[in-house]
C-alpha cells in the first residue's frame, strides 16, 4: 500500500478498518480535556468499558450470597478460572487443558520451575538472551543459587554481534549447541521487551529439544500481541501476565501454559495446593493430593476472583475480534506508524534510528525508537500535548500502537506532534 502522511489517507483507513468499533469499547485517559494517543498498550493496556461489570458481578454476588458465591454465583467462583483456558487457549495456540491462570507472572515461572528446571549431573545450565527484563534475570539467579549453582556458572546468556541492536537466530542455534548435554533449561522472552524483537520460537524450541533440554518461554510481551502456536511448537511450558497487551488490568494475573506431555505424570516435581486437586474431590479434604489431569494440576489456591473477572472480559473481546482480524490490523498500523516516523525525520532532519526489525514477521506492534540528538524535553512536549509513550534515558521511545484501539489518525497526529515538539527547541 502506497501510504500518505496526511489527515485525509489517515482518517480513509480508519473508515476501512473493520476494527474501528472497538476503540469505542475503552477507556482513554484525557489530557487537556481530549483523549490521549496511547502507546503504552505494550505495558499497561487501556480498560475495557465491560471490565467493572464483570468486578461489579463479583461484588454483587459477593454481597447477596456471601460463601454461596462458591457455588451459587452467576459465574460460580469454584471454577471461574476454567472460563478463561478457552479463549487463551485460542490466542496462545494451545489446548484448552493445556492452560491455566493463576498469580502473577514471575511467582509463576519460579513455579513452573519447580517441574522444569531439574538440574543434575553435568546438565545444570540455563540458557538466556542478555540483558532479558530485569525480573527474568532475577528470577533464574536466584534459582540456580537456590539449586547451589554459581550463577556467572550455570547462566549462559546469548549475545548480540557488536554494534547490531537484534539477536541473530542462527547465534541462539550455535549457543544452544555449544552449551550441548550441559543445557538443562532454555528460557527467553518470545518478545523482547526492549526491541520489539520476536524469536523464533519454533526453531529455536526444537534446537532445545535436539540437545535434550526443555524449553519454556516468558511471553510478557507476546501474549495478545503475536501470532503464536505453543502446542504444535512443542514449547514445554510458558507463562504470561496479562496486563500488557491483553488489556485485564495492572499487576493483574498470569497465564501457564503446560504442555499435555507433563500431564498426569506420577513423578513430577511440583510445588502442590487445594486448587491442583480433582474437582470431585477438592472439598472432601482427604490427606491425598489427586492432580487434576491438566494444566490446572499446577493450581495452588482459590482462584482470586475478582482479579480474574476484567481478565474475563478482555478475553471475551479478543474472542469476538480474534487474532487474525488483529494480527492483520496490526501489521498495517505498525507498518504505517513506521512510514510516518521515517517521513517526519526527513522533514525535520532528524537522525531516527528504528532498532525493531523492520521484517514484519520479526516484529509485534512495538517500534522502538533512537531520536539521536533528542532528549527529555521532547518527551516532556509529547506527554504534555496528550502523546502517552515509554521514554527511556538517553533517547529511546518505545511506540506500540495496540491495533484494539489505536487509530491511524492517532499515528498521523502523533507524526505532527513529534515534528512540532522537535522544531519547537530549535
Ligand atoms: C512485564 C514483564 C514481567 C513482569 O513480571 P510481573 O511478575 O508481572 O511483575 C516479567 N518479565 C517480562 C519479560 C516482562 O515483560
Amino acid at each position: 500500500m502506497q501510504f500518505e502522511n496526511t489527515k485525509e489517507f489517515a482518517q480513509k483507513l480508519d473508515k476501512q478498518d473493520p476494527l474501528r468499533s472497538y476503540r469505542d469499547q475503552f477507556l482513554f485517559p484525557k489530557i487537556n480535556n481530549e483523549e490521549v494517543i496511547y502507546f503504552t498498550g505494550n505495558s499497561l493496556g487501556l480498560q475495557p468499558k465491560t471490565s467493572k461489570q464483570y468486578v461489579d458481578e463479583i461484588m454483587q454476588d459477593w454481597a447477596n450470597l456471601a460463601v454461596e458465591g462458591h457455588f451459587y454465583a452467576e459465574k460460580p467462583w469454584w471454577d471461574y478460572h476454567e472460563r478463561l483456558a478457552g479463549p487463551l487457549s485460542k490466542i496462545v495456540g494451545a489446548k484448552p487443558s493445556e492452560i491455566t491462570v493463576m498469580n502473577s507472572l514471575t511467582v509463576n515461572l519460579h513455579l513452573l520451575m519447580v517441574s522444569f528446571y531439574k538440574p543434575e549431573g553435568k546438565r545444570y545450565k540455563i540458557i538466556c538472551e542478555e540483558k532479558a527484563f530485569p525480573s527474568d534475570q532475577y528470577m533464574i539467579q536466584s534459582q540456580v543459587r537456590f539449586h547451589g549453582y554459581e550463577q556467572e556458572d550455570a547462566i549462559v546468556e546469548i549475545k548480540k554481534r557488536k554494534g547490531e541492536h537484534n539477536f541473530r537466530t542462527e547465534d541462539i542455534l550455535a549457543t544452544i549447541k555449544e552449551v550441548g548435554e550441559e543445557c538443562a533449561l532454555i528460557l527467553i522472552g518470545g518478545v523482547n521487551y526492549y526491541t520489539g524483537q520476536v524469536f523464533d520460537m519454533k526453531k529455536i524450541t526444537q534446537a532445545g529439544h535436539d540437545i535434550g533440554a526443555l524449553v519454556g518461554w516468558d511471553l510478557a510481551h507476546a501474549a495478545g500481541n503475536i501470532a503464536l502456536q505453543l502446542h504444535d511448537w512443542d514449547v514445554d511450558f510458558a507463562a504470561w501476565c496479562s496486563y500488557k497487551y491483553m488489556n485485564s488490568g495492572p499487576g493483574n494475573a498470569s497465564g501457564c501454559f503446560v504442555h499435555e506431555r507433563f500431564h498426569n505424570l506420577k513423578n513430577i516435581t511440583r510445588f502442590e495446593g487445594w486448587w491442583g486437586t480433582e474437582k470431585k474431590s477438592r472439598f472432601l479434604m482427604k490427606p491425598d493430593f489427586v492432580p487434576m489431569p491438566n494444566a490446572d494440576a499446577w493450581q495452588l489456591s482459590n482462584a482470586s476472583v475478582l482479579s480474574l473477572a476484567p481478565y474475563l472480559a478482555s478475553l471475551l473481546l479478543f474472542d469476538e475480534v480474534g487474532m487474525e482480524s488483529l494480527l492483520k490490523k496490526r501489521n498495517l498500523i505498525v507498518s504505517y506508524l513506521e512510514y510516518i516516523l521515517l517521513e517526519i525525520a526527513k522533514e525535520v532532519h532528524g537522525d531516527f534510528e528504528i532498532i525493531t526489525p523492520s521484517n514484519p514477521e520479526e516484529r509485534g506492534t512495538q517500534l522502538s525508537v533512537f531520536l539521536h540528538g533528542e532528549g527529555r524535553k521532547l518527551f516532556d512536549y509529547l506527554m504534555k500535548n496528550g502523546v502517552v509513550t515509554d521514554w527511556r534515558e538517553p533517547n529511546v521511545i518505545r511506540l506500540a500502537p495496540a491495533p484494539f484501539y489505536c487509530s491511524y489518525e492517532d499515528m498521523y497526529n502523533f507524526g505532527q506532534l513529534l515534528k512540532q515538539g522537535i522544531n519547537a527547541k530549535k
